[in-house]
């Protein structure tokens, strides 16, 4: 197996510090994610309709098993698009 070696980013470079992506709902305390709201959920999914990963968004993983299990539901009550291919 080859291994990549990336050199580690020394603090030489500066004090800018890469913004850390907080999860959403752990900022507003959201402890259950209602699938009816979807203005909000909206901002998990891509324009095609995919849930977007957790990388992208920033939520962490105790809000993505629930935030995936909203928007599943919000999409089989047609609340949301279900992924569109569109040709
Ligand atoms: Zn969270």
């Amino acid at each position: 197996m080859a291994v990549n070696r990336a050199p580690r980013e020394s603090s030489r470079g500066g004090p800018k510090r890469q913004h850390r992506k907080v999860c959403s709902f752990c900022v507003e305390k959201i402890h259950y994610i209602d699938y009816k709201e979807i203005s909000r959920l909206r901002r998990f999914v891509s324009d095609r309709g995919k849930i977007l990963p957790r990388r992208v968004t920033g939520t962490c993983a105790r809000h993505q098993r629930p935030l995936t299990t909203a928007l599943e539901r919000a999409r089989a009550i047609a609340l949301l698009p279900y992924t569109t291919e569109q040709h």
